[in-house]
């Protein structure tokens, strides 16, 4: 027993100390792959022994908490927000000011101003035991399970901490993280998210901590607050935080003048675009803890600290044209055509303009300057018009009625920001789309072709639909560009190797609206074969274990319509995985090799055939009859009274389901 402690113990500490390495000090020292190995090594041994459970395991960080209403916690030190200055003559009448309240010299700590969602964590014997949000200063939500799903927030601390203090800082969402997950919304036909600030602090107020877990969010430091913290300057606290495993950033500097204050900000007014994460400014603070307390406070914020905004990093270009695309779900998004222009070291020619409210709450007009602003996001946004410059004759912005592919009349579902095509199976983009979805790397991963060939191959009317490509002919592809024998001989055998894609996949590959690969996989799971899954009314559904309103709306559209219906059913003669196959169901192994098992009795959550389907499947063999070979017995409710005497009779275990399944796991 103490042996099994003491590894899980050093597991903890070796994935404690990885996690470290890796998040707070960008620093891997194992692949990823054996980070996982250990993990799940750890979270088998916890799941056998509940009772050596730790709240601050690294296992917990995976999440799976779920919070309905955040609690309302009094901050014990009130969050003040900053005085902002804008130019180097407001820092220099920052500083006038404050010569006149502290006599001695005065040196600043000059740290970057992150631009996320704040949050106070608060720590008692090196233990997270809260984490709240801003809200308005004096009080805010409780959300400690979401953050403790941040990896770079420390759970237990290390080296020599105070017993007990907050510490404050920033939850960002790095850009790389951030447009990694719009690609993964765009590809299920859900609108982008805005911007990474919005997006941190959506995350900390979404119910389910494992969703939270998925969000490559980062908690960088910047205060510490409490009582007899033994420190003397802010620059030292921000050390010590990092001695104590706290992810710090290293830009903050110490420095000995306003001049140098202002070099600081120069510098980082060119740098802040190589760095991985949104910044807004320079934050300035008195570096003397002495000092800040005789500055003390305003009504909102303290006298000892000032944030430099950075101007935005904004041109003006004319816009030459809007235009109109149609995504594979049909959802049409404006694009700004510009007159390319050079920002934040690149060239910009494209802008989204979202959808249509967006254009007409800007009055954005053809030929009109436009403002344009580009952050670490993969397409830049337009913020305004600049009116002085607008053409007498321009005319306001009439957003299309009809698809510009295929000439439907759109439609806008009411609370819908966007607008659709809703000629499914008519609209070219929407076919082409929907096909190079069913063939991408994460569904049907069909080696040899790719999103152009779709494209041509559509034009020419060789297919219309994803199940058309299961009757392609080597003869039909040779003669198309670019087309060689050897080429042509991939593609088919490409088509034909993606029959073993699991059926989780093939779920995710029809492209049904709102089904990523996480949904997809829990609906197979939960169906285990398409046939169940399109009887399944909507109620059914919403029964699934988080599938909503929307995803259950959306599939049972889907399966509702025939040529989808038909569609299936060619793909299921054509011979692709529309069901679990029973690997995926049970899994083999032959983790019961040798037993020889009596299932007797009702189950609670399995069939007694699943029972033995499982038994055999895990390489043990199932006997009708107790004697003295029966390994053990599995029972459910009602066991017979002679089967138990005759048990007890041969000394023979009897386990329940529970304990049978937690064997094979
Ligand atoms: P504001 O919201 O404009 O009043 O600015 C105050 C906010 O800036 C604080 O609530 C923090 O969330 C944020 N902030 C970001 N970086 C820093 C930093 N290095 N020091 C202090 N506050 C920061
Ligand atoms: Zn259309």
């Amino acid at each position: 027993m103490n042996n099994i402690k003491q590894h899980i113990e050093k597991l903890r500490e070796e994935l404690r100390q990885h996690n470290y390495n890796y998040y707070v000090l960008d620093h891997a020292t194992i692949s990823d792959y054996e980070f996982d190995i250990k993990l799940k090594e750890l979270q088998e041994l916890e799941a056998k022994h509940p009772e050596f459970f730790d709240a601050n395991s690294p296992s917990q960080r995976v999440g799976g908490e779920v919070t309905k209403n955040f609690e309302t916690i009094v901050h014990e030190h009130r969050m003040y927000s900053l005085d902002n200055s804008y130019s180097k003559e407001d820092l220099l009448d920052w500083e006038k000011r404050i010569k006149k309240i502290v006599d001695d010299d005065i040196q600043y700590t000059c740290e970057l101003k992150y631009d996320g969602a704040s949050i106070s964590l608060t720590y008692e014997n090196g233990i997270l035991v809260r984490a709240v949000t801003r809200g308005d200063g004096f009080q805010g939500d409780n959300v400690t399970a979401n953050v403790k799903t941040i990896k770079s927030v420390p759970l237990l601390l290390k080296g020599d901490f105070p017993p007990k203090f907050d510490i404050r800082g920033e939850i960002v969402l790095p850009f790389e993280g951030f447009n990694r997950m719009n690609e993964e919304r765009i590809e299920i036909g859900e609108e982008p998210y805005r911007n990474p600030r919005n997006t941190a602090s959506g995350s900390l107020k979404l119910q389910d901590s494992a969703e939270v877990a998925k969000r490559p969010l980062e908690c960088l430091l910047y205060s510490l607050t409490g009582n007899n913290l033994d420190i003397e300057t802010q620059f030292e606290s921000l050390e010590k935080a990092r001695q104590w495993g706290f992810k710090v950033p290293k830009a903050a500097k110490l420095t000995h003048s306003i001049d140098e204050v202002i070099d600081f900000v120069d510098y980082w007014n060119e740098k802040r675009h190589t760095l991985p994460y949104e910044t807004d400014g320079v934050v300035i603070k008195v570096n003397d803890l002495q000092q800040q307390e005789e500055l003390g406070y305003t009504a909102k914020a303290p006298r000892w600290a000032m944030a430099y905004k950075f101007k935005a990093e904004q041109v003006s270009t004319r816009l030459n044209s809007i235009t109109y695309q149609v995504g594979r779900t049909g959802a049409i998004t404006p694009v700004a055509n510009l007159e390319p222009v050079e920002l934040a070291g690149t060239t910009v020619k494209r802008a989204s303009l979202h959808n249509a409210d967006q254009i007409e709450k800007l009055d954005i007009r053809v030929g009109d300057e436009v403002y344009v602003e580009k952050g670490g996001e993969i397409i830049p946004k337009i913020l305004g018009v600049d009116l002085t410059k607008r053409p007498i004759d321009s005319e306001s912005t009439k957003y299309i009625t009809n698809c510009p592919e295929c000439f439907t009349e759109l439609v806008r579902e009411e609370g819908e920001a966007q607008h659709y095509c809703p000629n499914y199976n008519g609209c070219k983009p929407q076919i082409i789309g929907r096909i190079q979805h069913f063939i991408s790397r994460k569904a049907m991963d069909i080696e040899g072709l790719g999103g152009e060939t779709v494209a041509l191959l559509v034009n020419e009317g060789l297919i219309a639909n994803y199940s058309d490509l299961y009757e392609l002919t080597k003869e039909q592809v040779i003669p198309l560009e670019r087309m060689a024998e050897k080429s042509a001989d991939n593609l088919i055998n490409g088509i034909e190797a993606s029959k073993a894609i699991p059926f989780e996949r093939v779920l995710y590959a029809l492209g049904v609206r709102y089904v990523g690969e996480t949904v997809a996989k829990k609906l197979a799971k939960h169906y285990k074969s398409i046939d169940a899954l399109a009887k399944a009314s909507e109620d059914d559904l919403l029964n699934v274990d988080e599938i909503g309103k929307k995803i259950a709306k959306s599939v049972s559209t889907f399966f509702s319509s025939l040529e989808n219906i038909i569609m299936i059913n060619r793909l299921k003669q054509f011979g692709v995985q529309l069901e679990l196959s029973a690997e995926a169901l049970f899994g083999q192994t032959d983790k019961l090799k040798g037993d020889v098992i009596v299932v007797t009795g009702v189950f609670e959550t399995i069939s007694r055939n699943e029972l033995k389907r499982l038994i055999e499947d895990n390489g043990g063999k199932v006997s009708g009859s107790i004697s003295s070979k029966t390994s053990y017995i599995v029972a459910g409710n009602n066991m017979g009274p002679s089967k138990k005497i005759k048990a007890e009779s041969l000394g023979i275990i009897i386990i329940n389901e529970y304990e049978f399944l937690q064997k094979i796991k």
